[in-house]
């Protein structure tokens, strides 16, 4: 599972950055959440999801 965060949609809430204590999802220099690792570790993949169902903007998607 990959997952990016279109920079374009994301508000910089901070729920995914919460959600997930900084280990899946961080702010970038613009203050924008941006997906850290490549590979979702199988561990963080119901946080990562929980994450992409609970962005108010629908910015995060997984990639296919
Ligand atoms: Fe951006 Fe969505 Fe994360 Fe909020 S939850 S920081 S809008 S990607």
């Amino acid at each position: 599972m990959k997952i990016e965060v279109d920079q374009n949609k994301c508000i910089g809430c901070g729920n995914c950055v919460a959600l997930t204590q900084n280990s899946v999802f961080d702010f970038n220099d613009d203050g924008l959440a941006e997906c850290i690792i490549d590979e979702i570790p199988e561990d963080k993949k119901e946080v990562a999801e929980e994450a992409i169902n609970e962005c108010p903007t629908e910015a995060i998607k997984e990639k296919k």
